[in-house]
Parts: structure tokens; C-alpha cells; sequence
């Protein structure tokens, strides 16, 4: 098979391939019934990785246009009866063509490496240090449904209406009180409840963002974040983070350069390495939001999660002028698919935002609210919040552990004093992408480093997840990861060897 790939840099290599193989299948080079190649065979003609095949066969697969039998391979779909016309009765449904159709923004790369990273972190039947999910073993049922009983026994059809866009005003005002516990002061009309705080991204990005804008982030950062803000037009610039957060020292050098609309920072166990910003640094940045006038996004998705080292009081505690939005959720303290975060801003921001969030989906579903509202103030999810933190303590000591006992040598890594996930950074010569198609056929996945950074990033780094992991499956799975690292690490090693041999000539 003789495919010819459009030159397109920017469009994702697996959608070429996916449509070089539909304009073969459409001109009939290609005939139904056609075995295509092993996706080892095609990977290896054409120069990319494996997993890139499978992702154009399994996209052309769910189109209907190729056929898939275990054990047997891939084979071009017999062709749907395209306008066929048989004694002037269709012969069936014609099957829509979606190629070409999709605005560029949906074809973007952001797009296809939160689809990757999507698709690797909601495979099941593997050890998954992937995704930066809770454990769902740790949910509180039986008490979220005592709250669920309460809320529609007690406010009854209240419940089931439409409610304020802006959320039920009693959750808004135990959110208020309960923000004063970390030096938040602000009242209930200065925060929206929004499903999620994806959703307060998504609408922070558009209330702010006209195509061309920039906004300042963190690199790696959150990839949520970065689609957020990219769908809406922004030019994203990363400032590097170390193990103390952003490297704020940087930044008005960058702001100079760059003029930016918004600075987005997550502080507290920085989404993916783990790092929390300093308090110094913490200090810096708001002096600087304050002398230039840009805005912080403030994602917070992580505080109430610390299990051990001193409380730093979020940007917004300290947020005198008010520069900060201040975004948080109860997705990985609680139970993400409740699907309920919340933003605090000034009120001008409030108004905005809400306007958007009505047009969007009207509210969150007051249910949910209310009965989540019940859980907080009987003190369940601080009871909740005691239960989980040593268990994700226990968790972190055993990938450290695991990291000290079975990785290569000059293998680096944080160490988070709470939230879900930590920083790995491999030996130069092993690339995650090979690591992470290694183990996967053993059964264990992992976020890989790179698809976190807004510029390519580097090759040798992942994120380890250990929220949905038990102790037990950290010890299996990253001894298998840490043996396929070593492995990886002395072949590379070996060629490094080779190539010195063969391609070296004496100096002398
Ligand atoms: N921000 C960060 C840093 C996250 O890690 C996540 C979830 N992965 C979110 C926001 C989105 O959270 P939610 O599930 O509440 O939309």
C-alpha cells in the first residue's frame, strides 16, 4: 500500500493517514475485502509510532469504512449503497461523510493530544497511573445518599426547577464561609457554581480571550487549561516551573514581550508535577498582577488535598485588588461526577461569566447542588477530606518507593505533599512514547510528559498518577514500568555505543 500523507505540519499524523487511506478507499485504489497492513508493517513504511496507526484504523473503523476481526486484521468495509437507487427505491440509508467538515479548532493538535490523552486514560483492565482521577472506592455513598434523600424530601419540587443561573444561593454562602477558613473573604454573589471547573475555564477563556490574545501559563500545565484558552482564540506562553511552581522571576520579561490578557497558574500541586507554588513566589506574582493589570487565573483544584507540610493560603486570600479568579471544584476532593466546581471573581467578572453559563447548559443541576450543599454543612466532607488524605499518603510513599527500588539511574522525580500525581523525569535517552506502547501491552498506562507542555515539551518526562491506584497495583505495575525503563535505558544505551563505533574516527 502506497500512501501519500498531505504535507499539513500542523494537522495530526493519524488523521492524514486516516485520509489518505479514505481518498484510496473513495477511488477504488483500495477495493472491499482489501486486507490493510499490520499496523507494525504500515508504522514501521512510514517512519511513526504503532499507537499512531491504530488510532487512524480505530477512527476509520468507528466510520464504518474499515472492518476489524481479531486475529484475522483489518480489512476495507464492504461500501455503504451511496445514493444507489434501485427501481427508483433507495436501496438504504446513505452514511454520512464527515471528513472535511469539522472547523480547524476541532482538527487542532490540542484537540488530538487531549483525545490521546483521553484515550489512554480511560482504558480499563490496565494499571492506570493515567488520568488524575480519585478513587472511586473511596466515594462516600451511603452519606451522599442520605444528602440526595434530604434534598428531595425536604425542598421537594425547589430541586427539580430550573434554579439561578448563578447556583443555589445557600451553597453559594456556605462556599462563602467556608472560603473564609483559607483567608478568602467575598460574598455569595461573587461566585458562580459552574458544572465543574472545566466549565469555569471554558467560560473564563471565552469571556476574555479574542483570537490572538495571549495568556501567560505554566509549562507543563494543565491540558484542559490549554484547550480551554486555544479554542478561544489564545496564543498560550509557557514560563518553566520548577519544584517551587512558576519561575516568576521570568515573567516580566514575558510580559513586557508579550503583552498578555491573563496569567493561568494552578498553585496548590500544580497539575502535572505536583509542585506548589512558594509563598514568596505567591507574593511576587500578585505584586506583578497588580503593577501590569492582567488578571490571574487562579485554578485550585487541589488544597483541601494536602496530607502533610504547611498550609499556603491561595492567591485569592491575598488578592487585596481584587486581579484574582479564583477557580475550584469538588472533582478530585469528592466525587468528580457530581460535575460541580465553582468560580470567585469580582462582580463585573461574575456577571459576565454568568450571562455565558446561561447560553451554555442555563445551570447546574440544582439537585446536585443542594444535595451536595447538605453533605458540606453536616460536615461530611470534611470528614470525607480526613478519611482520604493518608491514603493518598500511603500511596505517594509507595511510587516513591517503587521509583528508588526499580527505575533506571538518573531518574528524577518530585515529591508532592498532597494532591494526586507526581513528575517523573527519565534518563535523556528513553522517549515515553516508546515506554508507554511497551507496557501498555503489559497491561499498564501512564500519562506521558511531553502532551503536558505548550511548546512540544521533552520526551523523556511522565506523569504518575496514584489516585485510582491501589498499593498492591503500584507495586505490580511500576515494577513492570520500571523494568521496561531499564530495559529501554541500556539498549538506547547500547546504540549510543554503536554509533560511537561505527561512526567515529581517530583523532590522532
Ligand atoms: N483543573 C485542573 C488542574 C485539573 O486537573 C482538572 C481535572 N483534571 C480540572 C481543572 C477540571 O476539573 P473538573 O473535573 O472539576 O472539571
Amino acid at each position: 500500500m502506497n500512501l501519500v500523507l498531505e504535507a499539513d505540519a500542523k494537522k495530526p499524523v493519524y488523521l492524514r493517514i486516516k485520509q489518505a487511506i479514505v481518498q484510496q478507499i473513495k477511488t477504488g485504489e483500495m477495493p472491499s475485502g482489501m486486507r490493510l497492513p499490520a499496523t507494525r508493517d504500515l508504522a514501521r513504511q512510514l517512519g511513526v509510532n504503532r499507537g499512531t496507526i491504530t488510532m487512524a484504523y480505530d477512527e476509520l473503523v468507528a466510520d464504518g469504512l474499515l472492518e476489524s476481526h481479531v486475529g484475522r486484521g483489518t480489512f476495507v468495509a464492504e461500501p455503504y449503497p451511496h445514493g444507489h437507487h434501485d427501481n427508483g427505491r433507495s436501496a438504504g440509508p446513505v452514511k454520512m461523510s464527515w471528513d472535511g467538515l469539522f472547523a480547524d479548532s476541532a482538527e487542532s493538535h490540542v484537540i488530538s493530544s487531549l483525545l490521546d490523552l483521553y484515550q489512554v486514560s480511560t482504558l480499563r483492565d490496565v494499571i492506570s497511573f493515567s488520568g488524575s482521577f480519585p478513587d472511586n472506592a473511596t466515594f462516600p455513598l451511603q452519606e451522599f445518599r442520605n444528602s440526595l434523600h434530604y434534598a428531595v424530601r425536604t425542598l421537594g419540587a425547589e430541586v427539580f426547577a430550573y434554579g439561578p443561573a448563578t447556583g443555589l444561593e445557600k451553597f453559594r454562602q456556605y462556599l462563602a464561609t467556608d472560603m473564609l477558613e483559607s483567608g478568602i473573604r467575598l460574598t455569595a454573589d461573587e461566585i458562580l457554581m459552574t458544572n465543574g471547573s472545566q466549565q469555569a475555564l471554558d467560560l473564563i477563556a471565552r469571556t476574555f480571550i479574542s483570537p490572538g490574545d495571549t495568556v501567560i501559563v505554566e509549562n507543563p500545565t494543565y491540558p484542559g487549561a490549554v484547550n480551554a484558552f486555544s479554542l478561544a482564540g489564545a496564543r498560550l506562553v509557557g514560563v518553566p516551573v520548577d519544584t517551587n511552581g512558576m519561575r516568576t522571576e521570568t515573567l516580566e520579561q514575558v510580559i513586557a514581550l508579550k503583552r498578555p490578557k491573563l496569567m493561568y497558574v494552578v498553585p496548590s500541586f500544580h497539575n502535572p508535577t505536583g509542585a506548589c507554588l512558594s509563598r514568596e513566589r505567591r507574593e511576587h506574582l500578585l505584586a506583578i498582577a497588580q503593577e501590569y493589570g492582567i488578571p490571574i487565573v487562579e485554578d485550585d483544584y487541589g488544597s483541601d488535598l494536602r496530607f502533610e507540610g504547611a498550609h499556603l493560603p491561595p492567591l485569592k486570600a491575598r488578592d487585596t485588588g481584587e486581579h484574582v479568579i479564583y477557580v475550584s471544584n469538588f472533582s478530585k476532593s469528592l466525587m468528580p461526577g457530581l460535575r460541580i466546581g465553582w468560580c470567585a471573581a469580582a462582580r463585573p467578572v461574575i456577571a459576565r461569566l454568568t450571562a455565558l453559563k446561561q447560553n451554555c447548559d442555563i445551570t447546574t443541576p440544582p439537585i446536585l447542588q443542594a444535595a451536595l450543599w447538605d453533605f458540606c454543612r453536616r460536615r461530611k466532607y470534611h470528614g470525607h477530606l480526613e478519611k482520604i488524605r493518608p491514603i493518598y499518603r500511603e500511596r505517594r510513599d509507595a511510587v516513591i518507593r517503587l521509583l528508588e527500588r526499580e527505575f533506571p539511574r538518573g531518574t528524577t522525580w518530585t515529591k508532592p505533599e498532597g494532591g494526586l500525581f507526581l513528575w517523573v523525569t527519565l534518563p535523556e535517552t528513553i522517549d515515553t512514547t516508546e515506554l508507554l506502547l511497551n507496557v501498555r501491552q503489559k497491561g499498564v498506562v501512564f500519562s506521558r510528559g511531553h502532551l503536558f507542555y505548550v511548546d512540544g515539551g521533552v520526551r523523556n518526562t511522565l506523569r504518575l498518577s496514584y489516585g485510582n491506584v491501589t498499593i498492591k497495583q503500584i507495586e505490580t505495575g511500576l515494577t513492570i514500568l520500571g523494568r521496561a525503563a531499564r530495559e529501554l535505558f541500556s539498549r538506547n544505551a547500547d546504540r549510543t555505543a554503536d554509533k560511537f563505533l561505527t561512526h567515529t574516527v581517530p583523532l590522532v
